[in-house]
């Protein structure tokens, strides 16, 4: 096939690559097949660096964590109808967690789907992507491609980020027109995340509740993580002196084991608090919507928040000063507001926070110490801390149930953006996608910690991490099952209780299927080796890690949203 457009003509296949290169992306994730196989094709002959994955979900669950750590669109390209259905999934989660990407979909001819004469894979994709992505729109002519990609662009990053769905037919990308022409159709995008800072007045409504708070806290959300501005926000938080928590995504935006950290003293820092400013951070399910025990006395606390988004605003709780803006902006404007002399709060609270901290982190010590085999969690994961602090620049995966609150809360993590996760749904699945990204977006090692329940979701993609050679340990912590692996079918049924999986299985063998390195490990002392070798040699590698099958909780810490039932009995 011709890579180029000729000197006269252009087509929608070259117009598509180049308004994307135009503006800047020089990555695809990508499963091919009708109709867009060749436009991968070209696009790699152009200079993109396209990766094929095995299942769509997981080639967008790669561009939605791209998305979070470039502050640029992620792109995503999958077929019609089925292929478009898997990518939607990470289109929404993507729009939730409020990152930047695009979903770019074939689909089929408008003038069949619309009269439903059944095509091949026939589906009107753009009104299915509307309700879960921020923007959708599609493209019917070839010289309308440098406006449909400009308008995705734009949508994607300006405001709240989210996803975009962009519909291409198939007929499209063989539409030609003169190449000039099609040239100065594209749009580059100037300032497609235009700065936005709150007016002088909610800058000094928001110092002075800071100021009046004699027990104020920070939470530090992963839109603080997003918005790149990691010097400023340290200037803030060790300006102001408040004690702070990163939510796991804004864990690094400051080292875990700075002194104002507050995480290992949770508890007492959210309820005791009496002002609390949230920096990129949202009151939903993940913080109890600002009430409730946890939080103390009701209507006891103050709320200062920063988002791009006013809506956010008293989304659940009053805000008492809202500061509507992008957050280094706004961190900017608050430093010179709050200027050299600001009185940092008293000892009494801060010291508090402190004690609790050093007590708490005293306690766990000798647990993470133990060299119990099998594993459990705080052995297993206490190695993994410690080849963490060591090498800070290391990218950590987590999902799983135990696997995440535990890994979550035992890791500490010393740099901005270097911990990906379940997100603000929760969801499992994202684990080899997000490894994948990582990878390729940033060139460092990656370590991915992940339920073995949470890698049946996203196993295959194993393949995808071998075929490129990209620098990914997995560590698979493996207890047999779901939450754990010591259920019982209560019915007395022959099949296996719902939640369990083959007993002693090898995720290593899948890993040594594809030419990567597996390695089963029953101990922490053998963990360390491994995870050593894997980063030494920056092959791909899975260690099975064997946990005890008893270990671990129904549901990690959020065995509370599960709803029981009155009338049956475990
Ligand atoms: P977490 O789950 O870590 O608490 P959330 O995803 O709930 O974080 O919240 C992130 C918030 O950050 C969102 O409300 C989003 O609108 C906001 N946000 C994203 N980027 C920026 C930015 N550049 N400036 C200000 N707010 C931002
Ligand atoms: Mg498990």
């Amino acid at each position: 096939a011709e890579a180029a457009a000729t000197d006269s003509l252009t087509d929608g296949f070259h117009l598509l690559i180049d308004a994307l290169k135009l503006n800047g992306v020089e990555t695809i994730y990508n499963v091919p097949g009708i109709p867009i196989t060749d436009l991968g094709r070209y696009a790699q002959a152009q200079g993109l660096r396209v990766l094929s994955f095995r299942h769509e979900q997981h080639a967008g669950y790669a561009a939605a964590a791209a998305g979070f750590l470039t502050k640029k669109p992620g792109i995503c390209m999958t077929v019609s109808a089925p292929g478009f259905l898997n990518g939607l999934t990470a289109l929404a989660h993507a729009t939730t967690n409020c990152w930047p990407m695009i979903l770019i979909s074939g689909s089929s001819e408008r003038e069949i789907v619309d009269l439903q004469r059944g095509d091949y894979e026939e589906m009107d994709q753009l009104a299915i992507a509307r309700p879960h992505a921020k923007a959708a729109y599609r493209i019917l002519h070839a010289e309308d491609i440098g406006l449909g990609v400009a308008r995705a662009i734009r949508a994607s990053l300006s405001g709240r980020p989210g996803g975009v769905y962009l519909d291409v037919p198939g007929a499209l990308l063989g539409q030609t027109m003169d190449a000039l022409e099609g040239q100065k159709s594209l749009i580059k995008v100037v300032e497609p995340n235009p700065d936005s800072v709150p007016g002088a007045e909610a800058i000094s409504r928001a110092v002075e509740v800071l100021k009046s708070a004699k027990k104020p806290l920070i939470i530090l959300g992963k839109g603080a993580a997003y918005a790149q501005c990691d010097d400023k926000i340290k200037e803030l938080v060790e300006t102001l002196g408040f004690p702070y928590l990163p939510m796991s995504m804004a864990k690094g935006l400051l080292p875990d084991n700075h002194p104002q950290c507050a995480s290992a003293a949770r508890s007492l820092a959210l309820k005791e608090s009496d002002c609390v400013f949230l920096i990129g951070a949202r009151l939903n399910w993940l913080l109890s919507h600002g009430q409730g025990k946890a939080w103390g006395e009701k209507g006891a606390k103050k709320f200062v928040q920063i988002d791009i988004e006013p809506i956010e605003m008293d989304s659940n709780q009053p805000i008492a000063a809202p500061l509507i803006g992008d957050i280094g902006s706004t961190a900017t404007a608050l430093l010179e507001a709050v200027g050299s002399d600001w009185k940092k709060p008293s000892e009494d609270w801060t010291g508090a926070v402190r004690s609790k901290v050093k007590a708490n982190i005293e306690k766990m010590a000798p647990r993470l110490k133990n060299n119990n085999s099998p594993m459990d969690y705080q052995g297993s994961l206490g190695v993994l801390k410690e080849l963490i602090a060591e090498n800070p620049d290391v990218v950590l995966v987590n999902e799983g149930a135990n696997a995440l609150d535990q890994a979550r809360s035992i890791i500490d993590i010393f740099k901005p953006r270097k911990r990906l996760d379940v997100g603000t749904w929760g969801i499992m699945g994202i684990g080899m996608g997000s490894a994948i990204a990582a990878a390729v977006e940033t060139g460092n090692q990656v370590l991915a910690i992940e339920g073995d329940s949470a890698f049946g979701f996203c196993g295959m993609e194993i393949e995808t991490v071998c075929r490129y050679n990209l620098p990914v340990c997995i560590v698979i912590m493996n207890n047999n099952g779901i939450y754990r692996g010591d259920g019982t079918n209560w019915s007395g049924g022959e099949d296996p209780s719902t939640t369990v999986f083959v007993k002693g299985a090898r995720y290593d063998k899948m890993m040594e299927a594809f030419g990567g390195v597996g390695v089963n490990v029953d101990n922490p002392d053998a963990l360390r080796r491994a995870v050593k070798d894997a980063f030494a040699s920056r092959k791909p590698t899975l260690i099975n890690a064997v946990i005890a099958e008893d270990a671990g909780k129904e549901s990690g810490n959020i065995g509370n949203l599960n709803p029981s039932s009155v009338v049956a009995q475990k």
